[in-house]
């Protein structure tokens, strides 16, 4: 409808209407899965730590300037790496064996975690309730 109507693309500029198909730039490719681990705590509600981190959809609510305590390191730093979704994102990579031998021990994990002040606000904030607290805390007893 863009190509007729607008075909030398003079409305709205840099606005992004070609997107790639719905198979192209998941997530999750059909490669993808999780190493396993021992972990402490039992995940009778989310069943597995990996579900836990599954669960932050990505919609980026964590990002809030205003309003609301979620996330206050993100608050504090506006960098995506200090956000629920970027450490949710830095744990998926470990698990899925993407960040190389360490996984979860790896030191670019543990400073994602470093500045999570475990306030739990993203367990009620988040709308998929991402429990980063949880997951950092069972993280750190994986270094110990
Ligand atoms: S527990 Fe950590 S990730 Fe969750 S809102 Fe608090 S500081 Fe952010």
């Amino acid at each position: 409808m863009k190509a007729i109507f607008d075909p030398k693309y003079l409305l709205n500029p840099g606005v992004i209407i070609d997107v790639p198909p719905m198979d192209q730039h998941l997530r999750y490719g059909a490669d993808y899965s999780d190493n396993t681990y021992d972990f402490v705590y039992k995940y009778r509600k989310d069943h597995s730590f990996g579900a836990l981190v599954h669960n932050c959809s990505g919609v980026g609510a964590c990002r809030n300037h205003v309003g609301g305590t979620m996330c206050p390191s993100f608050k504090a730093t506006s960098n995506e790496a200090d956000s629920t979704r970027g450490r949710a994102n830095a744990l998926r990579l470990a698990i899925s064996g993407q960040l190389g031998f360490d996984g979860l021990t790896d030191p670019k994990v543990l400073d994602t975690l470093d500045l999570c002040l475990s306030c739990k606000a993203c367990k009620s904030e988040c709308p998929s309730n991402v429990d980063m607290a949880k997951l950092k805390s069972e993280v750190l007893q994986k270094k110990i």
